[in-house]
């Protein structure tokens, strides 16, 4: 059975950048007869707040992008992420790093001055448990290229001078966007991903912690988005305005018309 999902970051109200997401997603499972989740990733505390999930669940119901099963919200799930990233530790796949940032900082500078790509180094993969602050890392795969197959975009690869041991716990305890993404969308069983294709390289990094970790991979359906006149996905600093703003201007949606016959 299809199931797909729509995973917004509360940060913001929803807008029709958004909204052009979810609803391929949603007409996706629809069309299929599967289901269609709703995941809201309130990962970042600080930016993440109450008044944005109540517009983005009132502009999902005005539209009538209904969703099935509860929403999942992935700030009720920190045990879980830390359990995981555990787990990597224990097989190998992840490390704690105890680096500061004025270390990595130099780090860059380093490798600017020398023309690289500016990347972790992975300079505490063995050092083992030691006092103090830590991030935990998974160890990326150092020696091939990943090849990502997209819906829309076709065979996209990225060189692995782009991959480094990416971040997959802070160490205030909350997940990356990255690692969050893939042990939910697994746990969801989701098997159609279609999101922005702002994340497609970040597909990569899935990929690999989806071979670590045994999961099955989903279909990767990356969209284009509707941008700003700079060329940047779209948002409220463009003028983008809420979905519930074309409501209140007098705009119809289908939930409307049903109500209306
Ligand atoms: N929270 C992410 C975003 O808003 C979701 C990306 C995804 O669907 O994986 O961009």
């Amino acid at each position: 059975m299809v199931r797909t999902r729509f995973a917004p970051s509360p940060s913001g109200f929803l807008h029709i950048g958004g909204v052009r997401t979810a609803l391929y997603s949603w007409l996706f499972a629809r069309n299929k007869g599967g289901q269609f989740l709703l995941r809201i990733e309130d990962t970042d505390v600080e930016r993440s707040t109450e008044e944005s999930i109540e517009a983005i669940l009132a502009g999902m119901q005005w539209l009538g992008l209904d969703h099935d099963e509860d929403i999942v919200y992935q700030s009720k799930r920190f045990d879980i992420y830390q359990e995981k990233a555990e787990g990597l530790i224990q097989a190998d796949h992840a490390y704690k790093c105890y680096c500061t940032p004025d270390e990595l900082e130099k780090m860059r500078a380093e490798q600017t001055k020398k023309g690289e790509n500016p990347r972790y180094d992975g300079r505490c993969r063995d050092k083992g448990d030691q006092d103090g602050e830590f991030v935990i890392r998974f160890k990326a795969n150092a020696k091939e290229d990943i090849t990502i197959s997209d819906s829309v975009y076709g065979q996209i690869t990225v060189h692995n001078d782009e991959l480094d041991d990416f971040i997959i716990l802070r160490s205030n305890k909350a997940p990356t966007y990255h690692f969050a993404v893939v042990i939910d969308d697994n746990e969801s069983g989701i098997t159609h991903i279609l999101r922005g294709d702002d994340h497609l390289k970040n597909s990569a990094k899935h990929l690999q912690l989806m071979d670590a970790m045994d999961y099955k991979k989903p279909e990767f359906i990356h969209l284009p988005m509707i941008l700003g006149p700079d060329g940047s996905r779209l948002s409220k600093r463009h003028g983008a305005m809420n979905i519930l703003e074309y409501k209140d201007q007098g705009f119809f949606s289908r939930s409307d018309v049903e109500l209306l016959g």
